[in-house]
């Protein structure tokens, strides 16, 4: 049932794989996987790459013995769509109004398709048959939320921050002040310097985004090439309250059998709920040490430990260690920061038997 497919989906660290099609501008190349949707594998066959077709095929077949399979939470092959990628995602995202963190990354090397899927081919006007994770997820968040407008109201706040040479900085102003990750008393971890804009429908949000990628290009850097060698995160944050603020009374037993009603106020107007983190990682391809020098070199260092530092964090989760180290990198520090009040909600229901809608449904 829902509950217990919410449960599954708890905590779990999901790896995704998508094959991106050949482009025209991939010239002379051949595809060298092989997807099988079915068994969640990809195999990977040596020499299908820069060469001409032919010369290619005749490489994968000699080389059949270098073949390697890998296996995935789940396999896209080049075939598959935007809506069909989300699709997988949707309800991960959707336990974010029942409280969860949730974070989705993309990783890959430069031209694999990561802006593609998070972001859309380019930002243009509205939603559409290409628009990428990030805007299917607001539209999605912000579907349910009109669902569930009759008992409450949510407010949605984006931001939008990029980690370059381990500064973060924010997207959504012309400032080019640094941004620091610290407390603040009313809505704890997290950078609150950085600006949030109140989106309520997806045009918003597609403006939104498209400021972002205006101060993301700006600089000596094309976008294109900036966005290779930075961390693009996009936050998203906001606040629920009960549309009817009426003190509820629950009846209780009491000792003597008769029912009592206390006087337990169980609605405490707004609270936060969960945040989602929509990550496109700088590419992840090695940079040969030899070949570059100065800024080159600088931020290809940055790189390597930020997505070493994510490595690290993965791995300490998949082996339930105790102390994750979130603080070796500002990309980890940022993805691990929680807003007020999750905590305190959190463990008040872990217990309880139904984890979804715990919260807005008791109160
Ligand atoms: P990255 O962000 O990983 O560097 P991009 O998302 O910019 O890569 O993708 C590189 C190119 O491939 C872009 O021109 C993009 O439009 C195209 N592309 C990527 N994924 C797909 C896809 N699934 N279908 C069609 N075109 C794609
Ligand atoms: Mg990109």
């Amino acid at each position: 049932d829902e509950q217990s497919e919410v449960q599954d989906l708890k905590g779990k660290i999901r790896v995704y794989c998508r094959v991106r099609p050949l482009l025209s501008t991939d010239h002379g190349n051949v595809e060298c996987v092989e997807c099988s949707e079915t068994e969640s594998q990809l195999t990977l066959r040596k020499g299908g790459t820069a060469n001409n077709g032919a010369s290619s095929w005749r490489k994968i077949k000699e080389s059949i013995e270098d073949t390697k399979t890998f296996t995935f939470d789940k396999m896209f092959s080049s075939a598959a769509s935007q809506e069909k990628i989300y699709a997988d995602m949707q309800p991960l995202v959707r336990c974010v109004l029942d409280g969860f963190n949730v974070c989705v990354l993309a990783y890959g090397q430069t031209g694999s398709g990561k802006t593609y899927t998070m972001t859309g081919p380019k930002i243009g006007g509205a939603f559409c048959e290409t628009s990428g994770v990030n805007i299917r997820a607001l539209d999605d968040l912000f579907c349910i939320a009109g669902e569930r407008a009759a008992s409450y109201t949510y407010d949605f706040e984006v931001q939008m921050v990029e980690i370059y040479n381990e500064q973060l900085r924010d997207l959504l102003t012309t400032q080019q002040t640094v941004l620091e990750i610290k407390k603040d008393a009313r809505r704890g971890w997290g950078t609150p310097d950085a600006r949030r804009i109140k989106v309520c429908s997806v045009q918003d949000v597609v403006e939104c985004m498209r400021e972002g990628d205006k101060s993301r290009s700006t600089g000596s850097t094309s976008m294109n090439e900036r966005s290779s060698r930075s961390h693009c995160v996009v936050t998203v944050q906001g606040r629920v309250s009960t549309a009817d603020l009426m003190v509820r009374r629950i009846p209780q037993c009491s000792p003597g059998g008769r029912t009592q009603v206390t006087g337990k106020m169980l609605s405490t107007g707004s609270k936060v709920f969960g945040c989602i983190h929509l990550v496109d990682l700088a590419g992840s391809e090695r940079v040969n040490r030899s070949e570059v020098t100065g800024d080159r070199l600088k931020e290809a260092q940055h790189i390597n430990k930020s997505l070493a530092s994510l490595g690290d964090v993965i791995t300490a989760f998949a082996n339930n260690q105790t102390h994750i180290p979130y603080r070796n990198s500002k990309l980890t520090h940022l993805l691990q920061v929680v807003p007020l009040n999750h905590h305190t909600r959190c463990k008040r229901f872990t217990g309880a038997a139904g984890l979804r809608h715990t919260w807005l449904k008791r109160s």
